[in-house]
């Protein structure tokens, strides 16, 4: 993919990048590798000054970096003002708890022994464009308090993103080389992961990319985290709270223009309320409004890509030729800009490809179940887990849902957000290792044990 920033709303360049040559790449590499000597052993201390000061721009320039997102991924203005206030929750939390995350664990044996945490050294990050702020600094406040250097490889479509991001670390005063971005194409990605001073890697992204990072990583024993797809189900229960579970679903499924990880994509209804829930779900998402990403009453903006409209229509295309049936929605919308409308599925055959795959847009499935078992069977009948949203009353169901679901998260009559102080992560195709909290800070730190007899 070239690297370039179009305008999602209007399909006009903005502008475009060469990729580093393979000579740049190597320089950045070794002042990565030269931060590493010395960063280390930057105190706490100044480390939680310098990312309390990266929250402070974020505060302070929300709007000019909003403005940078929407214009190069298409989500509404509003979402990326939240978007960029949600990176400086993420870097006080590191801030406030890097030390008592990498504190000494004392293990009583024979001898005096403990465990430290010690950095790994340069970390690649290879991220998705859909977040382009958030993915990229859940990623960077855990490695940079803990230690490590970083170097990131953004989607192609997102490099003024790319770009703000390292100019904001350098201005928050970290030392030079601690953080850098590598503007390089997808197939590029090998010779830097190859590189013996590269430790350890980090994807976010689609199956294919995870699956090619991965096999890689484990050819050449680095150590790898992958944050891949979803399909996430949301299921609702007759003790359930109806209108706040419908509400819920329409924005679950819209949340970043339906092209988010953790949103909402199949929708399990119990028969005894599948009627109501139907016909509110499907005015709810008639009545989202779709346009102009800088318009403060736009609720979705354009999807990211030409690449991502055809696809989604090619799959809606196909599940209504495997016999699924379209309740609203189903067309891309004519005009400039990447826009499709919020579409609902529903009679989608357990054979049809679509039923197994992503949506990565507006488009939400609609199954009816009759009991929780079905329910649950058919929420853990994908290749994915990442996580889920279950809506019921019932603790006895509740009980059921925690335990039975194979997933990473499980939210009870709430919908999956991530959070700096909870894990976030997937099982099965969506990966593994986990992001945020003190579990995602120790992916990438050496727990060396000490033993002193
Ligand atoms: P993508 O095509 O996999 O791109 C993600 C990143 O991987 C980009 O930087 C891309 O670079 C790079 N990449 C692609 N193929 C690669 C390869 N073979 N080797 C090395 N790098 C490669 O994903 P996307 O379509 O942009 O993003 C949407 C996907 O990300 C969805 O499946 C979504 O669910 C997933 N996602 C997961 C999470 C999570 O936390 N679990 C969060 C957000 C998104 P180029 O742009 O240059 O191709």
């Amino acid at each position: 993919m070239a690297i370039e920033s179009i305008n999602p709303a209007t399909g006009k360049l903005i502008r475009s990048f060469d990729a580093l040559t393979p000579e740049a790449i190597r320089e950045k590499i070794a002042l990565a590798a030269e931060a590493f000597r010395t960063y280390p052993a930057v105190p706490l201390d100044h480390r939680a000054l310098c990312m309390r000061k990266l929250a402070a721009i974020l505060e302070q320039e929300t709007d000019d970096l909003a403005a940078i997102i929407t214009f190069e991924m298409g989500k509404p203005l509003h979402a990326a003002r939240q978007e960029v206030l949600k990176c400086a929750t993420a870097c006080r939390y590191y801030a406030d708890n890097a030390a008592r995350i990498l504190a000494p664990e004392s293990i009583p044996t024979e001898n005096h022994s403990y465990v430290r945490w010690d950095p790994l050294g340069i970390i690649l990050a290879v991220m998705p464009w859909n977040f382009p702020f958030w993915q990229v600094f859940r990623f960077l406040a855990p490695a940079l308090m803990a230690g490590n250097t970083a170097l990131l490889k953004h989607a192609s479509n997102v490099p003024q993103c790319a770009l703000a991001i390292e100019s904001l670390v350098r201005r928050a005063g970290f030392p030079r080389g601690t953080f850098q971005t590598l503007l390089i194409e997808a197939r590029q990605v090998e010779s830097v992961l190859a590189d013996e001073r590269i430790a350890a890697v980090t994807v976010t992204g689609s199956e294919p990319a995870g699956r090619a990072v991965a096999a890689q990583a484990g050819w050449l024993i680095k150590k790898s985290v992958l944050e891949l797809g979803g399909s996430d189900p949301f299921i609702v229960m007759p003790s359930a709270d109806l209108d706040l579970a419908v509400e819920t679903a329409v924005k679950a499924r819209c949340v970043n223009s339906g092209q988010s990880c953790i949103a909402a994509k199949r929708f399990l209804v119990h028969d005894s309320i599948y009627e109501t829930f139907e016909s509110r779900f499907v005015a709810g998402m008639e009545a989202i409004r779709v346009g102009d990403p800088t318009k403060d009453t736009t609720d979705i903006g354009p999807l990211a890509t030409a690449k991502i409209v055809e696809e989604l229509e090619a799959q809606v295309k196909a599940a209504t030729r495997a016999g699924a049936r379209i309740l609203t929605g189903g067309e891309r919308m004519l005009g400039d800009g990447n826009y499709f409308e919020p579409t609902v599925l529903t009679n989608i055959p357990r054979t049809s490809p679509v039923y197994r795959e992503e949506l990565f847009g507006p488009v939400a499935m609609l199954f009816r179940v009759q009991s929780l078992d079905e329910a649950i069977a058919i929420a853990n009948d994908t290749p994915f887990g990442l996580s889920a949203s279950a809506w019921t009353r019932d603790p006895a169901e509740q009980q059921r849902l925690v335990s039975e679901l194979q997933c990473g998260a499980v939210f009870l009559n709430a919908m999956v957000a991530s959070d700096p102080r909870l894990p976030f992560g997937g099982i099965k195709h969506s990966g593994y290792g986990r992001e945020l909290s003190a579990a995602g800070m120790r992916e990438f730190l050496n727990a060396k044990t000490i033993v002193i007899a």
